[in-house]
């Protein structure tokens, strides 16, 4: 077999041969209606003859999200624009990497064996996954996987109060100063954001690429929505709209996390009642930094995360 860039063993640190110099991704994919995207996988690979996930090694230059996404079009012709990829949860050996991707499908897709790396690809209902004789990693992550499928991470973002929070001359411009940091809210949905980063509680390896909700009010209620970040328009007093706002989100997906950023305390404990969790502006203002460079980095080709 030819290897192409990034294909090969790696005798990691664990004491085990893995697949993918770059670390290997795979895609968990969830059709709400159906349940989860299995791939029994041929003999001739590794771990043959097991039920697991499309995916594979990746590839120089790609993210995890990329490479599951490429292989899982590879191996079921499920293109990537048909799945909305949500979180991430790497397994990191130190010497490898195996990061898995949850996702929900766009509509109606339709799987079917595109290659010799699979004999049979089955939508399994949640309660019957563990019947399958399952690859032993994935065996041992189900559990956990299982408690975040199409689960969302929503950000309310306290437009006011988070430009209110760095003295940048945000006062000579509101409309202005809201459009930026609605810009870089975008730059960060792509880029996505460490759960515990945001105060959800959970371990340092999962990821999230949030949707986006900015309420704005006063001067810079109009500010136009773009990819990746909704906007709200207050009408009257802005804290009620964000209240109403997670009312709404709460009782449409229950599952989702929803991550309040203020530093205003009454609001903090009323959408803590909504059980959501709040975040400081200085908090995210660090990590709309942190996803500028690197989305610059990225850009240069020189980082994977
Ligand atoms: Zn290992």
């Amino acid at each position: 077999m030819l290897l192409g860039e990034g294909e090969g063993f790696v005798s990691c640190a664990c004491g085990r041969k893995h697949w993918g110099l770059y670390g290997a991704a795979g895609l968990l994919l969830v059709d709400p209606r159906r349940g989860v995207l299995l791939q029994h996988r041929a003999m001739w690979t590794h771990h043959g003859s097991t039920w697991a996930l499309p995916g594979g090694a990746v590839l120089p230059g790609e993210t995890p999200a990329d490479a599951a996404t490429r292989e899982t079009e590879e191996e079921t012709t499920i293109p990537p624009h048909a799945v909305r990829v949500l979180a991430s949860c790497a397994e990191d050996h130190g010497t490898w990497r195996y990061t898995t991707v949850l996702a929900t499908v766009r509509g109606e897709v339709e799987a079917r064996v595109a290659n010799g790396e699979s004999v049979a690809l089955h939508w399994v209902p949640l309660d019957e996954v563990e019947e399958y004789p399952l690859h032993q990693d994935f065996a041992a992550a189900w559990p956990l996987l299982r408690e975040q499928l199409d689960r969302q991470l929503v950000l309310v973002v306290d437009a006011a109060n988070v430009i209110g929070a760095r003295p940048d001359g945000w006062w000579r411009d509101r409309a202005g100063a809201v459009a930026r940091l609605r810009d870089r809210l975008a730059a960060l949905s792509r880029i996505g954001v460490a759960a515990h980063r945001v105060g959800l509680e959970l371990p340092r390896r999962w990821c999230w690429w949030p949707r986006v909700v900015l309420v704005t009010e006063g001067k810079a209620r109009h500010v136009a929505e773009v990819a990746g970040v909704e906007v709200v328009s207050a009408t009257g007093e802005g804290d009620d709209t964000i209240v109403g706002t997670v009312v709404e989100l709460r009782s449409g997906r229950p599952q989702d996390h929803v991550v309040v950023v203020t530093a205003d305390r009454e609001l903090r404990r009323r959408v803590g009642e909504l059980d959501c969790v709040s975040l400081g502006p200085g908090e995210l203002w660090r990590l709309l930094e942190e996803s500028a460079q690197a989305a610059r980095s990225r850009s240069r080709g020189r980082v994977q995360t």
